[in-house]
């Protein structure tokens, strides 16, 4: 049974209504433990200013959101992308963030060689890495579902992202986020095989019919994934972090006023996590 004590919730779910300045207070104020930052609202926000508020009000920042997006068309493109990513660490590493986000890219442009582009994920995460290590952050590599290959993530099995980390060592491990799993024959046995480097948890649900691949993320409980046995799954691993609720929802739930979509959060967490 969840534990509200346990939730966090990825600001993106209240992207159109907050502000992060705004998102940190509503959630402390609604008592939300934790959030996951995105950079773009950090930029916003300034990175010292989101550091004093977080800490004031008391969250646990489960996440930074997000590194990656490795594969580049030339060495200028790839080094540029390195630098990027070492902001990040650097960032996550300021905030406290119990990991950071690894979204790995999908084709560069104009390509069709997407075993070559898992090869440039692999040198690119294996390139950063010792930057992550000596600042303490640990990275999350986050599996997508299939269908964001092509433009977002050309990681999207969590076997992929094992074994990947079985590659390149300590100090990487993965998001398990239920939304790109869910679907997955395997699950069951690649969650265990993740053990102790299941870095982060994501909850929403998959709606049917879903109406956008990106934008369409439905709350826990209105769609098909059958969350509590993934979480049963996961618990079993012994992973006794936060829970994170990650909901885009561009025709729903960012239309509603961000107080109730926290409100419902909360209840759907107890009732279906
Ligand atoms: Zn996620």
């Amino acid at each position: 049974m969840a534990d509200l004590g346990r939730m966090s919730i990825n600001q993106a779910t209240t992207r159109e209504q907050h502000s992060l300045a705004q998102a940190i207070a509503a959630y402390a104020q609604a008592g939300v433990p934790g959030i996951s930052i995105w950079r773009d609202k950090l930029a916003e926000c300034g990175l010292e200013e989101a550091v004093r508020m977080v800490r004031d009000h008391g969250l646990q920042v489960s996440g930074l959101c997000r590194a990656g997006q490795f594969p580049a068309v030339d060495a200028a493109a790839r080094q540029a992308c390195l630098d990027d990513n070492k902001n990040a660490v650097d960032q996550a590493a300021v905030l406290g963030a119990d990991c950071l986000i690894v979204v790995a890219g999908g084709l560069p442009e104009g390509s069709k060689d997407l075993p070559g582009a898992r090869l440039m994920i692999r040198d690119s995460l294996g390139a950063l890495l010792p930057y992550a290590r000596a600042a303490g952050v640990t990275l999350a590599i986050e599996p997508l579902h299939p269908m964001y290959a092509g433009d977002r993530c050309a990681i999207n099995t969590l076997s992929q992202a094992l074994d990947l980390c079985d590659e390149l060592g300590a100090g990487v491990g993965v998001a398990v986020d239920v939304y790109h799993l869910w679907w997955d024959p395997i699950l069951q046995a690649q969650i265990k095989r993740a053990g102790d480097r299941i870095l982060a948890f994501h909850v929403c649900d998959w709606l049917v019919p879903t109406t956008d691949l990106l934008l369409d993320r439905g709350m826990m409980g209105d769609g098909v994934i059958d969350i509590p046995k993934i979480r049963e799954w996961v618990d079993d691993t012994g992973y006794d972090g936060l829970i994170e609720v990650e909901i885009f929802s561009a025709e729903n739930w960012w239309k509603r006023p961000g107080g109730e979509v926290i409100r419902t959060c909360q209840e759907r967490f107890n009732k279906n996590v």
